[in-house]
């Protein structure tokens, strides 16, 4: 496998000028990471089990399909738990009774009509459950996962969520604290999600070398990112994540947030009236001012080239052509590690090169008018 594929199987094809589609990976990784190394707790026999206290009618019929019952008579955060609980056993079996007893398993094997939705709805459940998926843990099962992916060749590992408001909780610290010891004797890098300043901290005195996401739960100071930049720790960008979208799910000039639902109001976790997108563009500009080693990433799941035109529309906020061009180029090859093959136009560098059909010098615009497309020297595509 060459060193390019392995970042690519590890972080999802992360390429200088490159789309970024962390967000989408990430949450991959997050499941992937949970379900895959976390499988103690739920067995036929503890907690979270179809036997016991979670299936109110498990002396009856545990066994056999009320499902209809059983799911009715949870609330939606506990059968979020079950379902997340059977996931991490990795236990297919196991996973489709619990699914059947939810209602989103049919008996024939096949997602019941419901499944899509309520897995979709999981992943943002997920991110606000972070306590509960994070108290099942421990250090030995984070490092057992850590060299697990590091055996299938994986060189970016991430991204681990941190709570935010108010704070990673002990547990979490106390598995990060493991992760990046493991990670470091596995020769891996690790990425962190810490989107408040103070989770950010955290994760930076815990000897995190690269954050995913610029924070927007609050304002970083310039003494704690002259923190981070000392520590040689590495970040990425995301700042559109609070910026209203036009144009991507309907053309109907109403604001969107970036799953398509209304803005502000659908905003993750957001304080209201989007100051989320205040935060993370002044934080964005204390980090790069600091000297941290600021680097280009979307927070999208959408139509890749709209989300590159959505990210680099918030950093021309903030920042000149000539920072964006440093940004995107020679900071984000430092963040994937590979400042030896791309990130600029040098002898002996991949001959990874797009041509664009404007100065991007006048206008991050001429950024989305790719003409020419190089890879390792042959032209991939030609719009001339
Ligand atoms: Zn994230």
């Amino acid at each position: 496998m060459t060193k390019n594929q392995k970042i690519a199987l590890g972080c999802g094809g992360l390429g200088c000028l490159g789309l970024i589609v962390l967000v989408v990976i990430g949450i991959g990784f997050y499941f992937y990471f949970q379900r895959s190394s976390f499988a103690y707790n739920v067995n036929r026999s503890s907690n979270y089990n179809l036997n016991t206290n979670r299936n109110s009618n498990s002396t009856s019929s545990s066994n056999t399909n009320s499902t209809s019952v059983a799911s009715t008579s949870m609330s939606d955060d506990d059968q979020h738990k079950l379902f997340q609980a059977a996931s991490m056993t990795q236990d297919t079996e196991l996973m489709h009774r619990v699914w059947k007893k939810l209602g989103l398993w049919n008996e024939d094997d096949t997602p019941a009509e419901g499944y899509g939705a309520f897995a979709k709805d999981h992943i943002l459940w997920a991110f606000k459950s972070v306590d509960f998926i994070q108290s099942v843990n421990t250090p030995e099962k984070a490092r057992a996962e850590v060299r697990r992916q590091a055996g299938l060749g994986i060189k970016f590992i991430g991204e681990m969520a941190l709570t935010p408001k108010p704070g990673p909780t002990a547990t979490q610290m106390e598995n990060l604290r493991a992760i990046v010891d493991e990670s470091k004797k596995a020769g891996v890098w690790i990425q962190i999600h810490a989107v408040s300043p103070q989770a950010m901290m955290a994760a930076v005195d815990a000897g995190v070398p690269k954050l995913v996401h610029t924070p927007h739960f609050g304002w970083l100071s310039f003494e704690d990112a002259t923190r981070v930049a000392a520590a040689g720790v590495k970040q990425l960008s995301t700042i559109g994540f609070g910026v209203p979208v036009f144009g991507v799910f309907a053309n109907d000039n109403k604001p969107r947030f970036r799953d398509g639902k209304a803005w502000p109001e659908s905003i993750l976790d957001g304080d209201g009236r989007g100051q989320e997108a205040g935060y993370k563009a002044v934080n964005a500009r204390t980090s790069w001012d600091a000297g941290v080693i600021y680097g280009y990433g979307t927070d999208t799941g959408y139509e890749p080239r709209a989300g590159l035109e959505h990210e680099l529309k918030t950093l021309n906020l903030m920042f000149s052509m000539q920072d964006i061009i440093k940004l995107m180029g020679p900071n984000t090859a430092s963040y994937i590690e590979m400042s030896n093959d791309l990130g600029t136009l040098e002898k002996g560098k991949l001959a990874d090169i797009v041509l664009l059909g404007g100065n991007p010098l006048e206008g991050y615009w001429n950024m989305l008018n790719a003409k020419v497309v190089i890879k390792g020297g042959v032209i991939m595509v030609d719009k001339r």
